[in-house]
């Protein structure tokens, strides 16, 4: 095993390595079983970036361990603070890609908003991600990463209370990867122990696979963003030819929703384009009767998207409009618009000059 992990020059990267091969590397390390479980908790609850820091391990252990193995957490590239709090985190990756992730206080919440892809797999043309194509998958500890260097800017006693996968990418389409960082974000043993209520996967409708995010435990979130197939094949021309809108609600029914929890319909709300009554009306009736809230996210502008922001008052009235028919609607708060670090705005950088650019150091409390 630990020659097929590395040639003599790669040394193995113990990120990279999920729990049953972190096994299977310490036992052709001939160490005991519980060694991996040890190495495991280092890297996400320590969150060490030099073996060395492994100090319940014997020097000598450590040694050896540096020896053949290495801690390769992806670079901070830097922080941008928006004026509301928010914080976009970019990391550069092994191959030199850039990551986003974005850090949302509200209240006594703590959101980290998480990437699955570069760039993204769909097209959907409310969406700057979109703009960029796909560059590639991420791994699941590039996933697992974007946690571990948030929390590196946490104050003491201060902890992420939720996890939304709804940063740049189709998480559906990089399931495994997402699954496996979900695991390590969740174990308690030796993970970081995020608790799947608190993590929510955001899809475009990838209706064959969401039955897959039941197996994880956390929530669904679905983006419908349309109430005609001909507009939804005009806003999401790709999600759209993989799933109709039909059958895309039929999975959503389907869906083995656990007792006490709901599904959530996210709605990008686009002025003069999804934003009628009449699409309010069909919204509802398609979600008629089923256990879920509906999240309504006026469209974040971004320079030539040809989509323009819905007035309050319109978004109001299409909220209004849903809960007369007892639906509970949420309008989604803008956060970090003037970083670009709001729904649908990640994947490029902002360069409006009232940002502030900080270095890790600037802000480790
Ligand atoms: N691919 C996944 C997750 C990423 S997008 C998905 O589609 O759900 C996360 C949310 O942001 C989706 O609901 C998407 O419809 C919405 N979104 C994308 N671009 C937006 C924009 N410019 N303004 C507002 N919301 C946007």
């Amino acid at each position: 095993m630990l020659s097929k992990m590395r040639t003599s020059s790669t040394p193995v990267q113990l990120l990279a390595l999920d729990q049953k091969v972190m096994e299977a590397f310490v036992r052709d390390l001939g160490w005991p079983m519980y060694r991996s479980e040890q190495i495991l908790r280092w890297l996400y609850q320590g969150r060490v970036r030099n073996i060395d820091e492994m100090t319940d391990l014997s020097l000598t252990d450590r040694r050896q361990l540096e020896s053949v193995a290495t801690i390769a957490r992806a670079q901070q590239q830097s922080v941008v603070a928006a004026e509301d709090g928010t914080r976009k985190i970019l990391l550069t990756l092994e191959d030199g890609q850039i990551v986003e992730s974005v850090l949302i206080p509200e209240g006594n919440r703590l959101t980290l908003c998480l990437s699955t892809q570069i760039g993204c797999t769909l097209d959907c043309r409310f969406c700057l991600t979109a703009r960029m194509g796909l560059k590639r998958n991420l791994k699941a500890h590039e996933i697992v990463d974007q946690v571990l260097t948030a929390q590196d800017y946490l104050t003491p006693g201060q902890q992420l209370t939720n996890v939304v996968l709804m940063g740049m990418g189709e998480p559906l389409a990089n399931f495994d990867a997402v699954a496996d960082a979900v695991t390590r974000m969740t174990n308690r043993r030796w993970g970081l122990g995020v608790p799947p209520r608190r993590i929510t996967l955001s899809t475009a409708g990838l209706a064959t696979r969401i039955k897959d995010v039941a197996t994880l435990g956390i929530n669904l979130a679905v983006s419908l963003n349309a109430t005609t197939e001909p507009l939804r094949a005009r806003l999401m021309p790709t999600a759209s030819r993989l799933h109709s809108l039909k059958s895309l609600l039929a999975a959503c029914r389907r869906y083995p929703l656990p007792p006490h929890r709901r599904l959530t319909f996210e709605y990008v709300l686009l002025s003069g384009v999804n934003d009628h009554p009449d699409d309010a009306v069909r919204l509802g009736k398609f979600l008629n009767g089923m256990r879920c809230k509906i999240n309504l996210i006026p469209f974040n502008e971004f320079p030539g998207s040809g989509f323009t922001r819905p007035s309050d008052a319109a978004v109001a009235g299409f909220q209004a409009e849903l809960r007369r028919r007892g639906f509970d609607v949420f309008v989604r708060k803008s956060r970090g618009r003037d970083v670009l670090g709001a729904c649908g705005q990640l994947g490029r950088l902002p360069s409006a000059p009232r940002l502030v650019a900080l270095t890790r150091s600037e802000t480790d409390c």
